[in-house]
């Protein structure tokens, strides 16, 4: 079974996911604070996709986003965010989220987030085995690992499709909608802003000087390019 942790400590909300998510063939794992989140985590080390709620009543939803990517680096994470701020969203995506929905949400955006991602993960299993190699850089695509200076740079599943994707299109100026397309998929409903805050925290662990790129430069009104 497809395990989904689902952090959310108001009931009719976590049992409202929970149904939807049963009925799309998906297990959910529940948990209603921080705590109890983590302990799940633990306890099945096969969720490969969490829900996480922000405003908890032990812990902050970023925090436990934090120590859940600290572990593990292959899950997906999607923030549960109530609040609009365009801030919070980029904080979550900051912390190692990979995606957010805002609420209220629909079953079926929802469902189609937790697709996506899943299709994701889950793709690392089966990857053929094959190298790419530019400049300092070192892509395993059966591992799945990026090594820089044969230095293990830890990624996240998007941030490994980004790189992936980039090093398949080297020196090709690729527009944020090609961008979101091939790594979120073309029936992601999100925004293109999700792209860019992934851009920075991929250039803040891969870049010499994250302030001043030389391996993922951007291309003005368009996009970004691989490149050096
Ligand atoms: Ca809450």
């Amino acid at each position: 079974m497809k395990k989904v942790l689902v952090l959310e400590d108001e009931t009719s909300i976590r049992s409202f996911v929970v149904i939807n998510l049963k009925r799309s063939g998906y297990d959910p794992i529940e948990a209603g604070t921080g705590a109890e989140a983590l302990r799940q985590m633990e306890q099945h080390p096969d969720i490969k996709v969490a829900l996480l709620d922000i405003m908890l009543p032990d812990m902050d939803g970023f925090e436990v986003c934090r120590q859940i990517r600290a572990a593990n680096s292959r899950i997906g994470i999607i923030m549960l965010t109530a609040r609009t701020q365009e801030m919070d969203k980029v904080t979550g995506l900051m912390t190692g989220a990979d995606d957010y929905v805002t609420k209220p949400f629909s079953p079926a955006e929802l469902t189609a987030r937790i697709d996506a991602l899943y299709r994701r993960v889950g793709e690392s299993d089966e990857a053929p085995s094959d190298e790419i190699v530019h400049g300092p850089f070192r892509l395993n695509t059966r591992n799945r690992t990026l090594e820089k200076n044969g230095e293990r740079v830890r990624l996240t599943q998007v941030e490994y499709a980004i790189v992936k994707l980039f090093m398949d299109n080297p020196g090709r100026a690729l527009s944020r909608e090609d961008i979101l397309n091939a790594v979120w998929g073309k029936d992601y409903f999100g925004e293109l802003k999700v792209v860019d805050v992934n851009i920075r925290r991929l250039r803040i662990k891969i870049e010499d000087d994250p302030t001043n790129p030389s391996y993922i430069t951007t291309v003005w009104g368009y996009g970004y390019k691989w490149g050096f």
